[in-house]
């Protein structure tokens, strides 16, 4: 089926196959560069909120456990006026060694202050008010509570205030104890990593309040994130899981990221991280424009040479075509050519040339297998007269119309020939055929022509006639020559001439005259 289509043809498809495949590499590579981009994406952002969970969860319990020792000592001591100076003492202690701290406090049952850090003590200040304490005086737990983030009464400064209760010893409510987180050292350590121009990292609480952004804004602090996007994913974690990640629109900037959040161990905050899914992919976008327009230019290129390399083909082809119909052409002419030197142009019956060819080929053979070669020679009877009363054209026709019967009539095998042997003068050569089987032929041929009745007016008979004579020889080497069978023939047509003409006569056994020439000669 290949065969079905030109050189061209697979020149052509060769050439585009391979422009498509040069720009379906490119696309295949550059999807998936952009896959690896996302998954680099990923890994950044996942190592990115770990980071930031460990950094919480380390800087939460580190004033934690400040906390704690305070409400051990406080609830074992009570806060007589030596107490506190004792407590005093060690709040600055862990002060100088947690830089978080922007200060520890201790507020009575109805939230006035006790003792703290920054040693103020204000009686008119009272943080009855704030949500830690209501948190407090209604439930009794002892856990540590992480509340919203507030602009401190003491430094003026964003905190993040972490508290634990005071129970008196009868287990009622006695009271506050508060360490404030400074919002800066968050901040700090925030601005540390590389998450791009457009990245955002938040830190959380489990109830949907922002406790702390970068990009930093003031206006955002304790905004409720419950209804947004982030916000759903990270409650639909299920137990046990402790991050996850997705593509979400920011509710802030519209900026659409991919977060990474991850819940912290020990207290009720997540961490995000997120990067710019444009940012991220704006590289690879630069990389593979670039690497685009290298790949179409080669395949254009390509697609130029590649059209030019075909229409040479296509001219060798065209080339190679012409010279072949030339070749035929002059094959053909060289055959007519061929056949015309061995054609009578009058009759179409073989001429005297290739006649005399095939009486050597044939006499040959018959003397390699001793066979009988038999040959005929007719006369048209009183041909000059017919010339001078119907015109030589006419003597033309008769001659063709003759030509056509007596070939008609003659045995078709291979060998036998009909061949115009003279001017009106045609003779059959049959190999393998005997006297009889020959004068048979002539006979039946001379019948036929007085059957056509052809008027002929100078003729005695009235119509046209033929005289035969017809010769057999079985030849024998170094005894007969061809010759001699065409000339028993030629006498035998002339007896027939002399007899009254119109009839076959058959020539006596041929005897050579004289003696052969010597072989060669
Ligand atoms: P016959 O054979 O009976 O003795 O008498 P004839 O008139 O046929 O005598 P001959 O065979 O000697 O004459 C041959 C004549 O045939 C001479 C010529 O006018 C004529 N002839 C030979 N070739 C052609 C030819 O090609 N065309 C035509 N029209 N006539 C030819
Ligand atoms: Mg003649
Ligand atoms: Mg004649």
């Amino acid at each position: 089926m290949f065969k079905r289509f030109s050189i061209t043809f697979w020149a052509t498809v060769f050439v585009g196959a391979v422009c498509v495949s040069l720009v379906a590499v490119d696309i295949w590579r550059s999807l998936s560069a952009r896959d690896a981009q996302l998954q680099e994406m990923e890994r950044l952002t996942s190592n990115v909120a770990r980071a930031m969970a460990q950094h919480a969860d380390d800087t939460i319990k580190a004033a934690d456990t400040a906390l704690a020792d305070i409400v051990e000592r406080i609830e074992h001591d009570g806060l007589a006026a030596p107490q506190r100076a004792r407590v005093y003492a060690q709040m600055m202690v862990h002060v100088a060694n947690l830089p978080q701290l922007a200060g520890l406090f201790v507020y009575d049952e109805n939230g006035a202050w006790v003792v703290n850090s920054r040693n103020m003590l204000a009686p008119t200040n009272n943080n009855a008010d704030r949500e830690y304490f209501v948190y407090h005086r209604t439930h009794a737990g002892s856990e540590a509570h992480v509340g919203e983030p507030v602009v401190s009464r003491s430094s003026g400064k964003w905190v993040i205030p972490v508290s634990r209760r005071l129970d008196k010893p009868d287990g009622s409510f006695g009271g506050v104890a508060l360490a404030t987180l400074d919002i800066d050292y968050f901040r700090r350590y925030y601005q540390s990593f590389d998450i791009g121009a457009r990245g955002a990292v938040a830190l959380i609480s489990d109830s949907g309040v922002l406790l702390l952004r970068r990009p930093f804004d003031e206006k955002r602090v304790g905004m409720n994130l419950r209804g947004t996007e982030v916000f759903h994913a990270i409650h639909d974690l299920r137990a046990g899981e402790v991050s996850g990640s997705g593509f979400f629109a920011s509710p802030n900037d519209g900026e659409l990221r991919l977060n990474n959040f991850r819940r912290l161990e020990y207290y009720p905050l997540f961490v995000t991280a997120a990067l710019s899914k444009q940012e991220m992919l704006e590289h690879w976008r630069h990389d593979s424009f670039t690497r685009s327009i290298g790949a179409v230019v080669l395949a254009a290129l390509l697609g130029f040479f590649g059209k030019r390399l075909v229409g040479q083909i296509n001219l060798r082809a065209q080339a190679e075509t012409e010279l072949r119909q030339a070749r035929d052409a002059l094959e053909s002419a060289n055959r007519t050519l061929e056949r015309l030197a061995m054609q009578d142009g009058l009759t179409g019956l073989a001429n005297r040339r290739q006649f005399d060819v095939t009486l050597g080929n044939e006499f040959s053979r018959a003397m390699r297998h001793q066979h009988v070669l038999a040959f005929v020679m007719i006369d048209v009877d009183y041909f000059k007269q017919y010339n001078d009363v119907y015109g030589h054209s006419t003597g033309d026709d008769c001659l063709r119309s003759l030509s056509k019967l007596i070939r008609a009539l003659t045995p078709k095998r291979p060998g036998d020939v009909v061949a115009r042997y003279g001017g009106e003068e045609i003779g059959i050569l049959m190999p393998d055929t005997g006297m009889d089987g020959a004068l048979a032929v002539a006979e039946r041929i001379r019948q036929a022509i007085v059957a056509q009745n052809t008027p002929h007016s100078g003729s005695p008979f009235g119509m046209v006639t033929i005289s035969a004579g017809v010769a057999t020889l079985s030849p024998q080497r170094g005894v007969h020559l061809p010759g001699m069978l065409v000339e028993a023939a030629d006498k035998a047509l002339y007896a027939a001439k002399s007899a009254g003409r119109n009839r076959v006569l058959a020539a006596p056994p041929i005897v050579p005259s004289a003696p052969p020439p010597p072989p060669g000669a």
